[in-house]
């Protein structure tokens, strides 16, 4: 009785899978799996080296560092290795420090003809000092360590799956160019531009961020982020003995503040809203200057210029004409928008996500942070998929960060198939 079972299982499956072969998907691909099963512990060795080198976006000795680690592990892979140094052409926020750090580009020449960039970034919000409390550890299904889900396992599961491409021995591609930056966390300004740039020379982007340790998911959008700074400067005066010979800086900047107050426009996914101000030296002094800061969010590029307008003209009507009212519009991050080449190589790696008996969610609405894979979708229509990292929790936590263990299997598979199909014309 058995036996008969097992032979008309068989069967069956034989039959669904000739029906589809376009969907030949519904099988594992054993030997990709037998792979990623190979290099799981080895990517968790990769995660504590990776996060046993503090690199800060501020501490340019470490980013140097870790750069150096990072170089040698693609050049060892076969990879044509080169540093790119923060350009002139750098886009300086408030916060840009002096020395950004620089970039690691490794390419791989393939057989083929499609173009594949692979992204992540080595910095981290962190102090230099903070890795002696939190050094790697695993406990259970975590590993934790300090910029561990952002970004060094983006940084991993790369090297990973080069690492099986290569034992597999497939170079169906034309090109695996990667580009690892060090300035992520302070919003790109140097690498921002090497993104766009590389973006539209290749058919497909993936960006290797963390999925959320509890949904699944790649992303296909994310948030434009912008900042505005307003700075007035006013006239200092003893407040008791002489207040009118002063011009209140603070007087003026809340009427700022209140006169721009309602420029979001929910229909269109704009908001802003003041969140920082400060001002003031002494109780017993009219403030000389007084300063705030705006958190602005678009869904579309186009909306940066409508708002910068709005606020600019906004602001020439002053309460105290007499002081002074500069302000700056720092385009953080460009906001990615959903499209039909992304939507169409997210649902492949859905159907590949199947295989290994998986479900994978694809998010096209906005939601959380900017990352860089809005700069690698600036200038082309090709898919970028953002999420290609590991599953994790706690980025910016100080004190909890890990990822899930039982996500590298599943994540080197997803990769690699994508890869492979992607090469081989398959995602369409
Ligand atoms: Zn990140």
């Amino acid at each position: 009785m058995i036996f008969h079972h097992k032979i008309s299982a068989a069967l069956v499956f034989t039959a669904i899978a000739m029906s589809a072969p376009l969907h030949a998907a519904a099988t594992v691909d054993s030997v990709v799996l037998a792979n990623a099963q190979q290099q799981k512990s080895k990517l968790l060795d990769t995660l504590n080296d990776l996060v046993s080198i503090e690199s800060g976006s501020g501490d340019r000795e470490g980013l140097d560092k870790i750069s150096a680690y990072i170089a040698d592990r693609f050049k060892a892979l076969g990879g044509k290795v080169e540093f790119i140094e923060p350009g002139a052409d750098s886009y300086r926020m408030h916060d840009t420090p002096a020395r950004i750090g620089r970039m690691v580009q490794a390419t791989f020449e393939g057989t083929g003809s499609k173009s594949i960039l692979l992204i992540a970034h080595m910095d981290t919000v962190y102090l230099k000092g903070m890795l002696a409390k939190q050094p790697f550890r695993v406990e259970g299904n975590r590993a934790y360590g300090l910029g561990i889900s952002d970004d060094k396992a983006g940084i991993a599961t790369i090297l990973h799956t080069l690492t099986m491409l290569k034992a597999m021995n497939f170079r169906e591609y034309g090109k695996i160019t990667v580009l690892i930056n060090g300035d992520e966390e302070i919003s790109s300004p140097a690498s921002r531009s090497v993104f766009t740039r590389l973006g539209a020379q290749h058919d497909l982007t993936l960006s290797h961020e963390s999925s959320s340790s509890t949904s699944d998911h790649l992303s296909l959008a994310t948030a434009g982020i912008a900042a505005v700074t307003l700075k007035v400067t006013g006239r200092a005066s003893h407040a008791g003995a002489a207040p009118e010979r002063g011009l209140n800086a603070v007087y003026e900047i809340a009427h700022q503040m209140l006169q721009t107050r309602d420029f979001s426009d929910p229909a269109k996914g704009i908001k802003m809203n003041w969140t920082m101000v400060s001002g003031g030296t002494n109780r017993n002094v009219i403030p000389a200057e007084a300063t705030a800061a705006a958190d602005v969010r678009v869904e579309r590029i186009s909306d940066y210029d409508g708002v910068e307008q709005k606020v600019r003209a906004a602001i020439k009507n002053q309460l105290i004409p007499e002081t002074k009212v500069a302000m700056s519009f720092e385009r953080r991050r460009p906001p990615m928008e959903s499209s039909p080449a992304g939507l169409t190589a997210a649902n492949y790696a859905k159907q590949i996500y199947t295989e290994i008996g998986r479900t994978l969610g694809v998010s096209s609405g906005i939601s959380g942070g900017g990352t860089d894979a809005a700069f690698a979708s600036l200038a082309t229509k090709n898919a970028v998929i953002e999420r290609f990292g590991l599953l994790g929790f706690g980025a910016h936590s100080n004190d909890d960060e890990y990822i899930l263990i039982d996500s590298i299997e599943p994540r080197l598979y997803l990769a690699t198939r994508m890869i492979i199909d992607f090469s081989r014309g398959l995602v369409k």
